[in-house]
């Protein structure tokens, strides 16, 4: 594996950053998680859109523009042979001085790291997976704001433990007031008589590429779909749940802390936007 660490490709072993990286030192930092299909990076304006986001909200000044990220992602694929790749962009605030100030880290680190996309098992596409919902709140958007894609995870790895601990493979969130956020790496949608609703981002959400891709999906297909807060109790009662993300797509839930949903099986409404999800993506292999 090559990876890419400011313009120059390090085999994995010698791929390392300073210890006086604010990045390590403090968790200051910014990232995004892209996926390629048969060596196309999927939705590439919009997850340059969000870096550029989350960059102007934690006030860094990037090195490149989006056409020079995009560049340096399609290198790092080209350089490692991939065609189904998982790609992760991180671009951490860069070595300085030991303090909080960010003026002491004048040059940001850039690392893109691109392997080989592991499956998820076709199993899970139709059973559906168990999510728990933890006592971890998600960040008040006052405090942190989860618009902003962080490389400062304590909030969600804490939610994954928990998540872990309840045997469920993904943690959701609760906001401030109680209501659904999100997943610890995904956005949480439910389906009512024949609606899909999801959390609005004023919930205090990540604003995910796949969740906007989904909602336009879903409204191709004729459904109505409600942007408003909903409380745990929705999604025990709910016909159908899914989580998405880059990776995932579309993940049927069918456990949400022991209440079965959807009987137990994937549903109508996740296989259909998964199967549109996927004729979206052939769409766009073939417009480049
Ligand atoms: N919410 C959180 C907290 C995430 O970390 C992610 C992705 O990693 C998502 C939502 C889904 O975002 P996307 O669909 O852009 O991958």
């Amino acid at each position: 594996m090559k990876v890419y660490i400011n313009g120059t490709f390090y085999p994995k072993d010698e791929a390392k950053v300073s210890v006086f990286d604010h990045g390590y030192l403090y968790g200051d930092g910014i990232y995004e998680t892209l996926r390629a299909y048969s060596g196309q990076v999927f939705k590439p304006g919009e997850h340059m859109a969000r870096l550029m986001h989350s960059a102007r909200l934690v006030e860094m000044s990037l090195p490149m523009d989006g056409d020079g990220f995009l560049d340096a992602i399609d290198r790092t694929v080209r350089e490692n042979g991939l065609s189904e790749a998982y790609i992760r962009v991180s671009v951490s605030r860069g070595p300085g001085e030991i303090g909080l100030d960010p003026a002491l880290c004048p040059v940001p680190t850039v690392v893109i790291i691109a392997k080989e996309f592991n499956k998820y098992p076709e199993s899970m596409y139709e059973d559906g997976i168990k999510v728990s919902v933890v006592k971890t709140r998600r960040n008040h958007p006052e405090c942190l704001d989860p618009a902003i894609k962080s490389t400062n995870f304590l909030n969600n790895i804490f939610a994954k433990m928990e998540a872990k601990r309840a045997g469920a493979y993904e943690g959701i969130m609760l906001n401030h007031a109680g209501h659904v956020a999100e997943g610890t790496i995904s956005n949480v949608f439910i389906v009512e008589n024949g609606s899909l609703v999801t959390p609005p981002l004023i919930a205090g959400i990540l604003d995910g590429v796949t969740r906007n891709l989904v909602i336009k999906l879903a409204e191709g297909m004729g459904m109505t779909v409600f942007e408003e807060p909903f409380t745990e109790a929705r999604m025990w009662a709910a016909d159908e749940a899914f989580i998405t993300n880059t990776t995932m797509e579309v993940m049927p839930v069918t456990d949400v802390d022991g209440h079965v949903v959807g009987g137990g099986k994937a549903g109508d409404a996740a296989r259909r936007l998964r199967a549109a999800y996927r004729e979206e993506v052939a769409r766009c292999l073939k417009t480049r």
